[in-house]
């Protein structure tokens, strides 16, 4: 790394470190093959960023460990948990099927309570790491189940690891801020903290008229205390990357100069980009790229996690590119070219990390731009007054 070289790295990185978490014991589990979730994603970043010289001899990374039943009653019923873990040994029940197990979208797999609890371990090792000081940034791959509800499973996910990491650096005294920019609503996030203004959500996702989970719209901004605390911001059917950063730039920053969090849970779903077979938006991975650099301005401890993503290589690169840019690593364009390139193929890449630019078509300019100015309006009428705006 040429930490020096750059003049764009925030004071914060080179003050406190940034720590990926990882454990091969996470490559013993795989959802059946024919589901669009791949546990192989995080595998396959750290086998990136290690070749980039990212991890420093592994002195940056840090193994998950399963997640304790008595965190995990912080958001999930007793109920629930005894469900999962009973039909993940064979005993899977219509009690279970009623709370979302055994599904077509979170079926019941071998080894699914293990990994379920493992992956969110590692979100809550992160929450750890970030509450000690220990790092400023904690990147877990295997994080983001965005979904799961008290009492639910639901979108592929069954523990809600980020919904946990909230609660817990919520309980310690932190102002969070989750951003959660997964192409699905955070739904299971933004509802646990719905009545709450100690954790600020702000959701961006494709229009849920168009897609799962169907909330998400922006007249969802909180209830009581947490009026003006929940966020969303659907964005239409061909959102490309100018249309998105517009409204990141308009909404993002300046709610959390106002907010102000302590900390930020970062939900990195990488399912947003071009040419992922499950939704239907038009970005490339700068967008990230720039969003992370917004972030990292805002000098704070941030927590991010995986999340969707289901075009693979896509979405291995742009975890790779982010935690290039965590690392500070990204202005290092040799180094970006030549290992990135020997790794990875796909239609939306050049070589290196970042995305080619994709272009925008008359139709898009003229159907996504207009619909995005009117979810801004609405945001600053209806929530900025809120925050002091
Ligand atoms: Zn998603």
């Amino acid at each position: 790394m040429k930490r020096q070289n750059s003049k764009e790295i925030s004071p914060i990185l080179t003050a406190r470190k940034a720590v990926f978490i990882y454990s091969a014991e996470l490559e013993k589990f795989h959802y059946p093959p024919e589901h669009p979730f791949n546990t192989i994603r995080a595998k396959r970043v750290r086998e990136i960023v290690s070749s980039m010289g990212l991890l420093k001899n592994g002195r940056s990374e840090v193994a998950p460990v399963p997640a304790e039943r008595i965190v995990l009653k912080k958001f999930h019923s007793a109920r629930y948990l005894h469900a999962l873990k009973t039909a993940a040994k064979g005993r899977w029940d219509t009690e279970a099927l009623d709370m979302g197990i055994g599904t077509q979208d979170c079926p019941v797999f071998k080894g699914l309570y293990e990994y379920a609890v493992l992956a969110t371990g590692g979100t809550l090792v992160a929450a750890e790491l970030i509450l000690s000081g220990q790092a400023g940034i904690a990147f877990n791959p295997s994080g983001g189940f965005h979904h799961a509800g008290p009492e639910r499973a639901s979108g592929f996910c069954y523990i809600n690891d980020v919904a946990l990491a909230c609660t817990v650096l919520a309980e310690r005294g932190k102002r969070v801020l989750y951003l959660d920019v997964d192409v699905h609503h955070g739904d299971g996030v933004a509802y646990a903290f719905y009545d709450r203004s100690d954790v600020l959500t702000i959701s961006f996702h494709q229009n849920p008229r168009t897609l799962f989970p169907g909330t998400g719209f922006e007249d969802e901004i909180g209830t009581g205390q947490g009026k003006g605390y929940c966020v969303n911001v659907p964005l239409p059917v061909g959102t490309y990357d100018q249309a998105y950063i517009k409204a990141f730039e308009a909404i993002v920053l300046p709610l959390t100069a106002a907010y102000n969090p302590d900390v930020v849970v970062f939900e990195l779903g990488a399912d947003a980009l071009a040419g992922d077979p499950l939704a239907h938006l038009r970005l490339t991975n700068n967008v990230y790229a720039e969003i992370i650099n917004h972030l990292l301005g805002f000098n704070k401890p941030i927590l991010a996690t995986g999340g969707g993503g289901y075009n693979v290589d896509n979405t291995v690169r742009a975890w790779a590119l982010a935690w290039s840019i965590f690392c500070g690593a990204d202005a290092d364009e040799h180094m970006n070219q030549a290992v990135g390139g020997v790794l990875l193929e796909s239609t939306e890449w050049q070589g290196g990390l970042r995305d080619r630019t994709l272009a925008v078509s008359q139709t898009q300019r003229k159907t996504v731009m207009p619909a995005i100015e009117v979810t801004i309006d609405f945001i600053k009428a209806n929530i900025f007054p809120i925050h002091g705006l």
